[in-house]
Formats: structure tokens, sequence, C-alpha cells
């Protein structure tokens, strides 16, 4: 992955003239922490955890990026996922860095109360690091707003000790502004609305913002806002779309494209999906109470008898991405459009709601074939806009309704979107050089 993201940014460097040592400066990062985590554990014993938080670039403002408990994390992971981050936020527009954390933790073999010793030995190794006015940590993956709230409780006690304050003397403004030192919290301690549903919501802003301009610009022969209704006879006029993954980003992806007029018509989770016959819609919240029911999608379907979603069969995660749908969207996992299953795919738009789910080499193939892919650090940059506007909100006390944090998620990524479209209609490179483009001319020359 990180070779992957350093390659892009080399070779996008070099199509933006960009000297040698520009484009080095692009893929080093400014600063590498880590830590071993000392904690307690329920038995009395103690016991040692790898940490890292990676700050890639503050070019454009704080860095800003998630904190991964994964066995897997590396080193060499947690960096390109902070390259990553300062080219997402630097599409976004926003005024943040790119960073991200980790700890090589299997969070499921920690009890409750060792995971808050953990997240809170996170912050003091890391403290004079993060900050609201330095970095910005947020929930990854198998962290969540219970975490965020455990950090962001050991970070304010550490910094009004530093002050020698007494707690009662924090006024209301400062507690507001510290809480800003991490996002994805939960509403009560200065979360923002809006938050968990942000990702799937810009995502499908992106895609509409992408139909809206297909019809006059690209010459598709078989693509008309509509033309799923090929494979599904004369009822239905509406594009189809296949989700991979039901969690955070791929439920709500689902469930707001479907309010917007899309036929969501298969999902999945790790475990397997299910699709309608004859491609007719699902009903996203029905499959959603199903799922919690049974707890796995695969389970929501019936074969001659009476069940939850009638019509319905099982589809593995393979044959879903090769549907005849028209719009595909992987929200899981990295790297499951590959070499194997790149020539079956159908689809002819692509919307990268997982970070990296389609490889470099299926990239190219498919942008041959005349498959148009949202990338990643477009699609799935509503998360961290709403980030952005958690952060703004702490910064000045302010609170915004959630109808308010929506319509500046639609103007923000509308505006994200159009100079990326309009240089990939002018120069005709893909969307995701077009992205990094963009990118990386606003880090090399806007004033920091
Ligand atoms: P999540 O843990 O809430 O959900 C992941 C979903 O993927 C689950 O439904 C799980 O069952 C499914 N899954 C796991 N293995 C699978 C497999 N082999 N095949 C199909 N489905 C599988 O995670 P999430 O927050 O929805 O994140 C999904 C992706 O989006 C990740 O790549 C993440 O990095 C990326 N992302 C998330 C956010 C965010 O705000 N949550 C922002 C940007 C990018």
């Amino acid at each position: 992955m990180l070779q992957t993201a350093q390659n892009l940014i080399r070779q996008t460097g070099k199509t933006l003239n960009l000297s040698n040592s520009d484009i080095e400066k692009l893929v080093t990062p400014e600063h590498i922490h880590k830590a071993m985590l000392e904690i307690e554990l329920d038995n009395g014993t103690k016991k040692s955890f790898q940490a890292y938080r990676v700050q890639h670039s503050s070019k454009l403002g704080p860095y800003k990026g998630g904190i991964r408990f994964h066995p897997q994390v590396s080193l060499p992971e947690v960096q390109a996922l902070a390259t990553l981050m300062s080219i997402k936020c630097s599409v976004a527009g926003i005024p943040l860095g790119g960073g991200k954390g980790g700890i090589i933790i299997d969070p499921k073999t920690l009890s409750i109360t060792e995971l808050e010793r953990l997240s809170r030995a996170y912050v003091r190794a890391f403290y004079d690091f993060i900050g609201e006015e330095k970095d910005i940590p947020a929930p990854d993956v198998n962290t969540n707003g219970q975490i965020m709230s455990w950090m962001v409780d050991e970070y304010i006690k550490l910094r009004t000790k530093n002050l020698e304050l007494r707690t009662s003397d924090v006024t209301p403004e400062q507690l507001s502004k510290w809480r800003g030192s991490f996002t994805g919290k939960p509403i009560e301690i200065g979360g923002s609305l809006g938050r968990t549903e942000a990702t799937g919501r810009g995502g499908v802003i992106a895609l509409k913002a992408l139909l809206s301009k297909l019809p006059t610009s690209l010459k598709l022969p078989s693509f008309a806002y509509g033309f799923g209704r090929a494979q599904r006879g004369a009822g239905s006029s509406k594009p189809t779309i296949a989700v991979q993954g039901f969690g955070n980003v791929g439920y709500y992806f689902a469930e707001i494209a479907s309010k917007e007029g899309f036929d969501i018509v298969a999902v999945s989770d790790s475990k397997g999906g299910i699709v309608y016959k004859n491609m007719e819609p699902l009903d996203i919240p029905l499959v959603m109470n199903c799922k919690k029911e049974k707890g796995a999608l695969s389970g929501c379907y019936c074969v001659g008898g009476v069940c939850d979603l009638r019509g319905g069969r099982a589809v593995s995660n393979e044959d879903l991405l090769e549907l005849p749908v028209d719009i595909l969207v992987p929200a899981a996992l990295e790297n499951v459009i590959h070499r194997g299953n790149m020539t079956k795919i159908r689809a002819k738009i692509i919307v990268e709601m997982a970070n990296g789910p389609v490889t470099e080499e299926a990239q190219d193939y498919l942008v041959e074939k005349g498959v148009i892919i949202i990338p990643d650090v477009l699609a799935n940059s509503g998360g961290v806009m709403v980030s952005y506007f958690e952060w703004f909100q702490n910064l000045h006390n302010e609170v915004w309704s959630e109808e308010k944090v929506n319509k500046k998620l639609l103007e923000l990524m509308t505006a994200t979107f159009a100079p990326i479209w309009e240089r990939h209609y002018r120069t005709k490179t893909p969307l995701k050089n077009a992205a990094f483009e963009v990118a990386i001319e606003r880090m090399t020359t806007e004033e920091s």
C-alpha cells in the first residue's frame, strides 16, 4: 500500500514538473513517533504493545487521521495511511494535513478495562505531539466513539495538570477547544451530528455529481441515467447498485442512495450477501433489521419457504462484484478488485468507498475499458469533511444542527468534485490521477 501511494505521488509529481527534492518531500513523513505502551492487565501482570503515530504533512494545517487497533498494524501501513490522509484533506480543500496512528493489538483479546488503559496509555505516550492545533486523531479500524472519549478525557486531564489548573478553572470555551483534539467523539462530549452517516452520504453526493456530468459530457453507448433497465425489463428506470460491505460506510451509502432514487439490488457483509431475483431493489432498512436479527446478511433470504426477503438469493462476495449492475460500490476491504477478477467486472462505474479496493493493475485495465472509478480519496472523503466540521465546532464552541452539517457536506463535496472532474475531462487523465494532481498542486503551491 505504501509503495502504491508513493508511486502515484512520484508519477503525479513528474506530471506537474516538480523537482526531485519536492517529490521526495511529498513522500517522506515529517515525523514518525513510536512507543511501547505498557499496561496492567486485569490479572495484575504487565504487557507491552507497540504503538505508532505518523505525521505525514502539516503543509495545509494540523495533522488529521485515525488510530487503528489491529494485530496487522505495521509502520509501513500507518505511513501509507498517513500519506493518503494528506492527499485526502488536500483533495477536500480543508485546512488539515495527514496523520495516522495504530497499535498492534487484537482488541477482542482485551477486557473493556484493559482497552481503556491501553487507549489512555496511547495519549500519555504521544501527548506532546497531539492537540487541537497540532494533530487531531479520530477512530479507525476497531476504534470508536467510546475509545475517543477515553482518549480525549486523558488528554484534557494532562492538559489541565500541565497548566496547573483545577478542573473547575477550565472555562466551557477552553473545554470545547481541548475537545477538538480528537474527532469522532460521542455527541455529548462535542461530537458532530451527521458524522456517523457522513462517509456514506458523501459517497452518494460524489456519485450524483458524476452522473450529472455524464449524459452531456461523455458518450458511453450503454450508459444513460437508468441503463440498468435493460437487465430488469421496462419496469424500472433507476440505476442499479451492488454494495460490498454493510458496515458504517456500506450501510449508510446503501440507505441514502436508495432514498436518492437508486436501486440497491445486492449487498454483502463478511459472510456473503443477498441479491433479489430480476435485480429488484432491496428495502435497505428491512435488510438491516434482518441482519441484526440473524447476525449476517446471508441469513436474510430463503429458498422455498417463509422468509424475510422473499425472492432473494444468496450471493458470495466474489460473485457480487461481478453482477450486471450499473454501479459497483466496494465498501469493505482493500484490493478486492484485482488481476483475478478485473475482466469479469460488468459495472460501468465503481465508487471506491473502502480505501484502496481496486489494485493498480485492475484500475489501469478497467479505466482502459471505459469504466469510471470515483477514487477513494474523493469518494470516501465525506468522513473527514464532517470530522473537520466537528473540529471547527469545538474550536468555536458551536453546535451545528444535523441539517446544517448535511448542507455543508453537500456544498463541500460538490465543490471538491468539480475541479477533479474538470481536470479529468480536460486532460483525459483518470479521476484518481486528477485527484492526486489537484491535491499535490495545493500542497506544493499554497502558502503555509
Ligand atoms: P465497518 O467495520 O463498519 O464495516 C465493514 C463491513 O465490511 C462489515 O459489514 C463487514 O462484515 C464487511 N466485510 C468484512 N470483510 C468482508 C469481506 N471479506 N467481504 C465483504 N465484506 C466484508 O467498517 P467501515 O467503517 O464501514 O469501513 C469500511 C471501509 O471504508 C474501510 O476500508 C475503511 O477504511 C473505509 N473508510 C471508512 C470511513 C469511515 O468513516 N468509517 C472513512 C473512510 C474510509
